[in-house]
């Protein structure tokens, strides 16, 4: 079987760094190499009201921004369907027959879910559709029978849910449904990319990202705002660059050309890194260089989001035209997975003929 990819984000704000570096740019490789027979992106708006119910303009108002970001990191709509979650009511329907197959205990047991839960204050008061979104996110996967999910690591406990789901619908029903496998990023560091407050995952949600349509000047301020080794207080003192946020984004941003352009008094980042554990290294030029390191990458996102937000007719036809593509491709799975239940009452004279046949005259 060929590679089918999907993928997705919450329109629950705009995309930051972290979803670059732990998704988007593993979606733009994957589609530069060419090498799949179908590729989708979805924005998860069903799935971003289940914690947003009470605030639906929010998630309306996001879902351009988030398209606006994927057209801006380089997704190409000419290779990839990017389409709108609730407006493909067949994965609200298998959503509904998956339910079966999963107990509430399994889904409490869901890591991601748990601090996802706690984080949002919902101790005794979880929405069940909250609690269920490891289950849609299920049927999003399989609806397109994706087998490569280009993800952050927050995603693995969904995707193992995915294919426990995936085993127990075909031992049941037959083999109808497909087992997929995250595509996630190389370096360890970028699988779950802190937040400038160097504590949590950054994160939409949590107000301590960097976006990618933030302007020059504002990236400039939340990078002079992190958080570096507070022991190192004056320039001469030793610093520490285990858990500072500023080489840590530097391990996943910064290479040999950045120090050439930028600070060349240093090769590479093992010197800069050397010099500052042994003090004489103040954190203002260590932002800096970071500063400048980020906007080489993050300048020509900027540019592309501009020429989109002048082109919105282009961005509507996009959503709209990979939508109902989408609408389409899910559909077939759902008559598969209704035909596998039994529940196909009417697709054929099979039905017809068994009703018959029951009560046929002796
Ligand atoms: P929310 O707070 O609304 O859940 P989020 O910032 O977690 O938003 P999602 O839309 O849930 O973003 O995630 C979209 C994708 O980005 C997922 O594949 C997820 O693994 C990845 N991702 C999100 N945050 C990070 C991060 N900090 N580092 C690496 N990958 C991330
Ligand atoms: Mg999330």
């Amino acid at each position: 079987m060929g590679k089918i990819i999907l993928t997705g984000d919450r329109p629950t704000g705009r995309l930051h760094i972290g979803h670059y570096v732990g998704s988007l740019r593993n979606r733009v490789k994957l589609q530069n190499e060419e090498q799949y027979d179908k590729y989708y992106i979805m924005v998860a708006d069903a799935q971003a009201l289940t914690d947003n119910f009470d605030n639906p303009q929010k998630i309306r108002d996001n879902v351009i921004e988030v398209v606006l970001d994927y057209l801006s990191v380089g997704i190409d709509p000419n290779k990839v369907v990017i389409f709108l979650q609730s407006e493909v009511s067949a994965l609200t329907e298998l959503t509904f027959y998956y339910m079966n197959l999963v107990t509430v205990a399994r889904l409490l047991r869901n890591p991601t879910v748990k601090s996802e839960i706690s984080m949002r204050g919902f101790d005794n008061t979880v929405p069940s559709g909250f609690l269920n979104y490891p289950i849609s996110q299920t049927a999003d996967i399989t609806a397109f029978k994706a087998n490569c999910i280009p993800v952050g690591d927050d995603q693995l406990p969904m995707l193992e849910q995915c294919n426990e789901i995936v085993r127990k619908f075909n031992s049941i029903y037959g083999d109808v449904l497909v087992e997929c496998e995250a595509y996630l990023p190389q370096k360890e560091a970028e699988r779950r990319v802190p937040g400038i407050d160097g504590k949590s995952k950054m994160s939409k949600s949590l107000g301590n990202a960097i976006y990618l349509a933030d302007t020059k000047e504002e990236v400039a301020r939340k990078v002079m705002l992190m958080y570096t080794d507070p022991d190192h207080i004056k320039v001469s003192d030793p610093g520490k660059v285990e858990g500072n946020i500023v080489f840590l984004y530097l391990d996943i941003f910064a290479n040999d050309e950045h120090f050439k352009k930028y600070l060349p008094e240093y090769q590479n980042l093992d010197e800069l890194k050397n010099k500052y554990r042994a003090g004489g290294l103040g954190d203002v030029v260590i932002k800096k260089f970071l500063i400048n390191v980020l906007e080489e990458e993050l300048e020509p996102i900027r540019e592309r989001r501009h020429y989109y937000e002048n082109h919105l007719d282009e961005v509507y036809d996009i959503i709209k035209k990979g939508t109902q593509q989408a609408i389409e491709d899910a559909n077939k799975t759902l008559i598969d997975v209704k035909k596998a239940i039994g529940i196909d009452y009417f697709s054929n004279q099979q039905f017809y003929l068994e009703i018959n046949d029951k009560y046929k005259q002796g």
